[in-house]
């Protein structure tokens, strides 16, 4: 098995997280004999004062020549004074639409040994595993016109969706839902929404083409409420680009902290894998982020671009056997007990570590 990963750590704390996530990609290619090479380049903020631009010419070369894209975070407030073209966040949007990933995946699952983390109570997150299929590539965040008009006293944005857009994104979540528990809910605004009422007329029909599949509609402001009242009602939730931004940032608090999530971007030319948290400049260059979002990552990596199930799962297995352990980043602790923190170093390490037993101990019981 051949992979040529594109590493992009941006800024804050992504150089830091996705250092982990790269340690136990690099574990699980040592240990099977597999051929991962991992390139970087520079990306966000940093990118844009020392290139230009925040998604140099140079860097989107080498994420089309790559097999997949792991990448940290960007942003800060030290980019704050760049132009439009020049914010990290534009280069974000650049690499999205050049890898063309138009389906965000990003699981929510609230682990039994980190319950405590979580500010809800133990009860109503137990067993909550959330999918988020968030629509990546169209509404708000790439509609034209937009503008900020200063003569004109206004700004504006343009949420745009067509029926090609609607459709595929769909069609990934019905996919997924037909492996897990054949429930989707597509969450939307259609009671105030043009764009919600297609959104929802087109779902509708694809829900067609997948009969063993139940489909229900939500409207965003509810939603929001009752994914975090009762977090186990819920599977595949398919939603379109800032319900989704917004409503993932949510549901990391049924897994106890933003750094645990991991997302998938896939369907595209080059799938993207990250974090679902920023570059975190309150805790950047301290070695403290929780690398576990970037390392869930690379597992989606193995499992979606790769194909590889049992070293993906393995991944899982690990990080769920660390974190069971006791081994806990700071954002995993009450504020007395932080002092017993481990570092991001430590917690990527023990986690590459556990990867490796897991994959031994399978290669144990299929050798019996
Ligand atoms: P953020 O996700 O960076 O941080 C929010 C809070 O979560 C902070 O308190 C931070 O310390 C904590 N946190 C985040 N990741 C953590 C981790 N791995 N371990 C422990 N704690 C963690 O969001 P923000 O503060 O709103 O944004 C900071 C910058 O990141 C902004 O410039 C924003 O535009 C950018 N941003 C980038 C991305 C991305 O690169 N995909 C996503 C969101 C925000």
């Amino acid at each position: 098995m051949k992979l040529n990963i594109a590493v992009l750590p941006g800024d804050g704390v992504g150089p830091e997280v996705t250092r982990e996530a790269v340690r136990v990609l690099r574990a699980v290619s040592d240990f099977c004999g597999y051929d991962f090479k991992f390139e970087e380049s520079p990306i966000g903020g940093g990118a844009a004062l020392e290139f230009g631009l925040p998604f140099p010419g140079h860097t989107r070369e080498r994420c089309l020549a790559s097999s997949a894209v792991l990448l940290g975070a960007v942003g800060g407030p030290q980019f704050d004074s760049l132009s439009n073209e020049q914010r990290p966040e534009a280069g974000l949007l650049a690499l999205r639409n050049a890898c063309g990933c138009f389906a965000n995946l990003r699981p929510a699952i609230a682990f039994e040994s980190i319950a405590e983390c979580s500010p809800l109570r133990p009860e109503r997150i137990r067993g909550a595993n959330i999918l988020l299929v968030r629509e990546l590539l169209g509404g708000l965040y790439f509609g034209e016109p937009r503008a900020i008009d200063v003569e004109g006293k206004q700004a504006f944005n343009t949420m745009r969706y067509t029926e090609h857009e609607i459709e595929r994104v769909a069609r990934v979540a019905f996919r997924l839902a037909e492996r897990r528990s054949k429930k989707v809910v597509s969450v939307d605004k259609a009671n105030v929404l043009e764009t919600s009422r297609y959104w929802r007329q087109i779902v509708t029909r694809v829900a067609t083409e997948f009969p063993e599949v139940t489909l229900e509609h939500a409207l965003v402001d509810s939603f929001a409420m009752n994914v975090i009242t009762y977090p186990t009602r819920y599977d595949v939730v398919l939603t379109e680009n800032l319900f989704g931004d917004i409503l993932s940032d949510e549901t990391a608090v049924i897994a106890g902290s933003l750094g645990m999530l991991p997302s998938a971007s896939i369907g595209g030319k080059i799938d993207l894998y990250e974090p679902i948290h920023g570059s975190a400049p309150d805790i950047a260059g301290k070695g403290i982020a929780n690398p576990i979002g970037a390392i869930g990552s690379a597992g989606m990596l193995l499992r979606h671009t790769a194909k590889l199930y049992a070293e993906a799962d393995s991944v899982q297995i690990a990080i769920e056997a660390v974190l069971k352990s006791g081994l806990r980043t700071a954002d995993l602790l009450p504020a007395s007990e932080r002092s017993k923190a481990c570092s991001t170093e430590t917690m990527g390490k023990r986690i590459a570590e556990a990867t490796v037993e897991a994959l031994n101990s399978r290669m144990a019981y299929f050798a019996v």
